[in-house]
């Protein structure tokens, strides 16, 4: 079994142990991983503040070029990279409609191509006989990443590249559940960049280094995505030198299909915006609000869509389905699915988990739920579609905005300007018609509500990672 070490300071760090990295499609282990603590937290933020003035001073086209090899060398290992993701995170290689491990590598190459080119200019206020007036994009110093177990790879790169692109140095830790991808990465990156740069610290839960990182005085920035109870105690524990923070959290995004649809038509993109990755990604559809005139109809297309998915080890060719990434998250799945079943909703597919080893669960549509009831109204993250019912639609804008999430949103129509009308009036921090999930390097997103702070990717997502500074120069 190969171990993956920390890098801090451009090295190799064991760690005084090493844990197992369990392949959630078999309940094996397939990996070992240095187990770092709290020390190794002070250790890379040293490294990280020690290498921020040169690499902040560093010319742009510099950082641009180091950054344009950064993916070149994600190019160069993107079969090594697909196996190490499936093999942690469950999901599979090519996986439902392409939604697997090679999508989630070739993103991180597409993001870190665009954010990489992307520049911040200095604004000019004023220029005239009395005074310049300039504003400058600053960065902030040292950046403190922590990532969840979904998309962990293109989560760290989304992390990763816009800080270094701004001139900040970053300390990352990836979840305990799912480091190997991101540690490998980091050991070729520091190939590239110079020492101290990009740092990462592993550990096992309740080795307290995300605590650590939260509470660090020497970092200066926390970009978090994960969920929204760990982002609350991440803002509390950033409040002692105010970091600065970007907090992408859980999402309970809703659909709303309007009555002019063909349920045929619309069944198979639904599915794949609610099923795909099994469910855990941050913006999937949680929660499908359909006209009563379509209800029977589009309940039974998604039931046979879950029916029909194949469901297996992400490594063998055609599974479009991989297991549940761990053993508490298919607990919760099967709780929410045994709470709907005893409230009298209808299970139309699946409701259960699937015998044989790994975190197995049947792809599952519930009827006859409503808000109000926990597989509605909580993020269950995992396989499990409840569909509810709604007559009119000013009702069923209520009900998707009746949530304290406000990740994404989507309506569904053959007419657009109604739609997009629509689109507008829901809380949510993306809004799709007729799509649902769909990201892009150049496009800001994030949450409003308890679903985040600030946002991610292209300009806007860059500017989060600098401070402005005016200056103002006297000419007389
Ligand atoms: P989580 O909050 O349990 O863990 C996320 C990370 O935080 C892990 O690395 C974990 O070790 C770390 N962590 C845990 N406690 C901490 C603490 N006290 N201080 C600092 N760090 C701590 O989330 P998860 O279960 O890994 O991920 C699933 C959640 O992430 C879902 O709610 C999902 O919606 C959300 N998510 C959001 C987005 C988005 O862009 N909004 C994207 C992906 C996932």
């Amino acid at each position: 079994m190969h171990t993956y070490d920390m890098i801090i300071n451009g090295r190799a760090v064991p760690g005084a142990a090493t844990f197992e990295v369990v392949n959630p499609a078999t309940g094996a282990p397939f990996a070992r991983v240095a187990a770092g603590d709290a020390s190794h937290v002070d250790a890379a933020v040293e490294a990280a503040r020690a290498a921020f003035p040169a690499w902040s001073r560093t010319p742009d086209e510099r950082r641009q070029a180091l950054i344009g090899q950064l993916a070149d060398l994600l190019e160069t290992h993107m079969a090594e990279l697909m196996e190490l993701l499936t093999r942690e995170s469950g999901k599979p290689l090519i996986g439902l409609d392409g939604i697997g491990s090679q999508m989630e590598v070739g993103g991180a190459i597409a993001w870190t191509r665009v954010t990489g080119g992307l520049s911040l200019p200095v604004e000019v206020i004023q220029d005239d006989a009395e005074a310049r007036v300039e504003v400058h994009r600053k960065p902030l110093g040292v950046v403190g990443s922590i990532t969840p177990w979904n998309w962990p790879l293109m989560i760290a790169i989304w992390h990763v590249i816009p800080a270094l692109r701004a001139g900040n140095t970053v300390v990352l830790k990836p979840a305990e559940a799912t480091p190997v991808a991101t540690a490998r990465f980091v050991a070729l990156a520091n190939g590239i960049l110079p020492p101290g740069v990009l740092n990462v610290v592993t550990g096992t839960h309740g080795s307290g280094i995300g605590s650590a990182i939260a509470g660090h005085p020497g970092i200066d920035k926390i970009v978090f995505t994960g969920s929204t109870p760990t982002g609350k105690r991440i803002m509390g524990a950033a409040a002692g030198n105010l970091k600065r923070l970007t907090l992408e959290l859980g999402g309970n995004d809703a659909g709303i299909v309007l009555p002019d649809v063909d349920p045929a038509a619309v069944a198979r993109k639904i599915f794949k915006a609610a099923f795909h990755n099994n469910g855990q990604t941050c913006a999937c559809l949680k929660r499908l609000y359909v006209h009563e005139s379509l209800y029977e109809a589009l309940c039974n297309a998604l039931a046979a869509q879950a029916r029909a998915v194949v469901v297996g080890d992400g490594m063998c060719e055609g599974t479009e389905l991989g297991p549940l990434q761990n053993e508490e998250q298919r607990r919760i799945v099967q709780a929410l699915a045994d709470d709907a079943r005893a409230r009298g909703a209808r299970l139309l597919a699946g409701g259960g988990p699937i015998a044989g080893p790994g975190y197995f669960f049947q792809p599952t549509i519930v009827a006859d739920l409503s808000n109000g009831t926990p597989l509605v109204d909580e993020e269950q993250f995992g396989p499990i579609l409840p569909v509810i019912r709604y007559r009119d639609i000013d009702e069923a804008i209520a009900l998707a905005n009746d949530n304290p999430n406000g990740l994404g949103g989507s309506i569904w129509s053959n007419d657009i300007a109604l739609a997009s009308t629509l689109a507008r009036r829901l809380e949510c921090g993306t809004a799709w018609v007729n799509e649902h999930g769909a990201i892009q390097p150049d496009a800001p997103f994030g949450g409003v509500k308890q679903s985040g702070i600030g946002v991610e990717f292209g300009l806007h997502g860059l500017a989060e990672y600098t401070s402005l500074q005016t200056v103002k120069i006297m000419k007389c």
